[in-house]
């Protein structure tokens, strides 16, 4: 395939950044990728791995002369380096972010933009526990979703973007950004939530039942662990920043709870078989959607992230 832009910069050097690099070399997409890290330390590793052409000391060094910058830095960080690397962007170039939340990404770097940039806010709803620069691989858009949000973004710039995501494996749709975060709130958030909560259950009990939890962990809770590891940063960032959605659906979820909660007490065997049947169904769906993955994770499946 032709390469979509010259040369696209990618600010942060971790498991997006990284499967991004990977996946558009795969393809041919870019002329060069260059990249930068806020440590030395993961700038170093991305030099010896070659994860991109050329490793730059600081954001704006790589935001420079290229044609598609992308924020892959915790939503927490998007706001300072936004800041950062306006000065140094040339005009008609396209600055995208790849946040897991939309609406508090895009107020806090719009702003920051100079006229005559092009900003277009994707999520790419694939991800894995694993995070920094040795973490990334070429597959992990493969048949998932990436959502861009392009409110009134240049047309010819957004389609540009979309053929990059699909050249990297994703299948795209665009929406608005409060959907976005209430969707993902759903299919993402929330659940990551709810395993957090579990495998902290679990840490109560096993003081009382002691290596048991950790020795029969295959039944389910295994996959609550393994979502429970993914990146607390990224998370804290997460539930701050989409916090009017999340709130909403974790009402709905405690309300759907106690139902079940009081069906059990009641011995409603009927209501609980009726629940389940009705899960069962959802789940047949995601498995008929080809979104399902060996590894279960809400981050990979899905409208998720
Ligand atoms: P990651 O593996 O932890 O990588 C984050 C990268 O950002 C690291 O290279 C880190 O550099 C760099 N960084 C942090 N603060 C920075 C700053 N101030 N300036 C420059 N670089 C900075 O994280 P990730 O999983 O790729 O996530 C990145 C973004 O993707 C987040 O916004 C997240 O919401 C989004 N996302 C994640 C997933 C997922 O499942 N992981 C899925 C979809 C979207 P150092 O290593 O030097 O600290």
């Amino acid at each position: 395939m032709a390469a979509i832009y010259d040369r696209v910069a990618l600010i942060g050097l971790g498991l997006i950044a990284g499967s991004m690099a990977l996946a558009m070399r795969r393809a041919g997409l870019a002329g060069e990728i260059v990249g930068h890290a806020r440590t030395a330390e993961t700038r170093a590793i991305a030099a010896e791995i070659g994860l991109v052409d050329r490793v730059c000391a600081t954001a704006a060094e790589a935001a420079t002369g290229a044609d598609l910058v992308v924020l892959c830095v915790p939503i927490g960080a998007m706001e300072a380096v936004a800041r950062e690397i306006a000065p140094a962007l040339k005009p008609g170039a396209t600055v995208s972010d790849v946040g897991s939340v939309k609406g508090a990404v895009i107020a806090a770097i719009a702003p920051q933009l100079p006229a005559g940039v092009h900003f277009i806010p994707a999520h790419p709803l694939a991800g894995t526990e694993y995070s920094g620069p040795r973490s990334g691989f070429a597959t992990l858009f493969d048949n998932r979703w990436c959502i861009l949000v392009p409110g009134r973004a240049d047309r010819v710039q957004v389609d540009r973007l979309t053929a990059l995501w699909q050249g990297m494996g994703a299948n795209v749709d665009e929406m608005e950004a409060e959907h976005h975060d209430l969707v993902l709130a759903v299919v993402s958030h929330t659940p990551h939530l709810i395993a957090y909560t579990m495998v902290g259950v679990a840490d109560h009990l096993r003081r009382v039942s002691n290596s048991e939890v950790i020795k029969y962990s295959a039944s389910g809770f295994r996959d609550f662990t393994r979502i429970a590891a993914s990146d607390p940063t990224m998370w804290r960032d997460v539930f701050l920043t989409n916090k009017e959605a999340t709130l909403d659906i974790l009402g709905r979820f405690t309300e759907e709870l106690f139902m079940l909660q009081r069906a059990i007490r009641m011995g409603d065997g009927d209501q609980l078989h009726a629940y389940f049947t009705r899960t069962r169904a959802i789940r047949r769906g995601i498995i008929e959607a080809g979104q399902d993955t060996a590894a279960p994770d809400f981050g990979r499946t899905g409208a998720a992230s």
